[in-house]
C-alpha cells in the first residue's frame, strides 16, 4: 500500500484519501475526499432496491459530489460509463449518417427526419440512464426520485427511436398503416409518460406493473411485424425473408436484456461477488446499446432495399 501511495501525485494525496472498499479489497482506490463508498445495510432505504449487491454504495452526496464520483470505482461505476460511451456512440453515428451514410444512400428530407429522429431518442435515454446512475447517491431522495422517473421516460424515449424507423420502412409503401402505427405508438408512449405521474408509479408495490407497462409498449411491435409480414406476400416475400431475421434478433436481444432486468442474475446466486462488475443490471445496460446499435444497422440496411427497390404503382405510398 505504501508503495502505491509514493506514485500517487502528491496534489491529489493532499485532497484525497484512501479508504477501504468495504469487504472488495482487491483494488484500493483512490476516492475524493468526503466520498465514501457503503455496504448495503448502510444506505437509506429508498435506495435498498438489489439485496445481492451487498457493497460499493456511494449515499449522501451534494449534486456536485455526485458528479465527481463518476471517477471513482463504485457500483454504479460501469452503469454510468456504459451509457456515456453507448451516447458517444449514438452521437458519433448520427453525425456519420448524416454526413456519410444518407447522402451515399441518395436519401431524401424524410429519411433525413427518420435517422435524426431515432437516433436522437436514443441519446436522450443514454442521457437520462446516465443522470439517473449519476444522482441516485443524491441525500435528498426527492432529487433521486425525479432521476428515477427521468430514467424510465427515457427508457420509453428508447422505445419509441426504435418504432419510428422500424414502422416508417416497414409500411413504407404504405402511408394508411404508417400513420396508423405511428399514431398508435405516439399515443402508447404519451400515456405511459401520464402514467408516470400517478404517485404510486415509483414505488416498490408498483415495480411489477412499471415492468407489464413496459414489456405491453414493447410487446406490441408484434401487431406490426406480423401485419407486415401479412401485407408483403408472407414468408415467400424477399424483403421478409431479408429483414424477419434481423427483427427475430431484435426481439431475442430485448427479450434477455429484459430477462436479466427482471431476474437479477447472476448475482443472484454471487451475492456479493459482482458489487462492481458483472451484475444484471450492467449486462442490461450493455444490451440495451447493443440492441439500439442493431436497429440502427437494420434501418440503414432496410433504407437501402427501399431506396433501391421502388413501391408498387397501386401502392398509398403518397
Ligand atoms: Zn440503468
Amino acid at each position: 500500500m505504501y508503495r502505491m501511495l509514493l506514485k500517487v501525485p502528491q496534489k491529489l494525496l493532499q485532497t484525497a484519501h484512501y479508504i477501504e472498499l468495504g469487504s472488495y479489497q482487491h483494488w484500493p482506490v483512490l476516492i475524493p475526499q468526503r466520498i465514501r463508498l457503503y455496504t448495503y445495510e448502510q444506505i437509506p432505504p429508498f435506495l435498498k432496491e438489489n439485496p445481492y449487491i451487498t457493497d460499493g454504495y456511494r449515499a449522501h452526496l451534494p449534486s456536485k459530489l455526485c458528479l465527481r464520483s463518476i471517477f471513482i470505482m463504485s457500483n454504479e461505476t460501469v452503469n454510468i460509463w456504459s451509457h456515456l460511451l453507448g451516447f458517444l456512440l449514438f452521437f458519433s453515428l448520427g453525425v456519420n449518417d448524416l454526413c456519410t451514410v444518407l447522402p451515399a444512400s441518395g436519401a431524401n428530407r424524410e429519411d433525413y427526419v427518420i435517422y435524426t429522429i431515432g437516433l436522437f431518442c436514443f441519446q436522450v435515454c443514454m442521457l437520462c440512464s446516465v443522470g439517473y446512475h449519476l444522482f441516485s447517491c443524491h441525500c435528498s431522495e426527492k432529487t433521486c426520485r425525479r432521476w428515477l422517473s427521468l430514467d424510465y421516460a427515457g427508457i420509453s424515449v428508447g422505445i419509441l427511436g426504435c418504432y419510428v424507423p422500424g414502422i416508417f420502412y416497414a409500411f413504407y409503401c404504405d402511408a394508411f398503416w404508417r400513420q396508423v402505427y405511428l399514431g398508435t405508438v405516439l399515443s402508447l408512449i404519451l400515456a405511459v409518460f401520464c402514467a408516470q405521474v400517478h404517485p404510486h408509479y415509483l414505488s416498490n408495490d408498483w415495480k411489477k406493473i412499471r415492468m407489464g407497462i413496459f414489456c405491453c409498449v414493447a410487446g406490441v411491435s408484434v401487431v406490426p411485424a406480423c401485419h407486415w409480414v401479412c401485407l408483403t406476400d408472407g414468408l415467400a416475400s424477399d424483403i421478409v425473408k431479408l429483414f424477419l431475421p434481423r427483427v427475430l434478433i431484435m426481439y431475442l436481444i430485448a427479450g434477455s436484456a429484459f430477462l436479466f432486468y427482471a431476474t437479477k442474475i447472476p448475482e443472484r446466486y454471487f451475492p456479493g461477488q459482482l458489487n462492481y462488475v458483472g451484475a444484471s443490471h450492467q449486462v442490461w445496460h450493455i444490451l440495451v446499446v447493443l440492441m439500439f446499435y442493431w436497429w440502427h444497422q437494420t434501418a440503414v440496411y432496410i433504407m437501402r432495399f427501399r431506396h433501391s427497390q421502388p413501391c408498387p404503382p397501386q401502392s398509398r405510398s403518397s
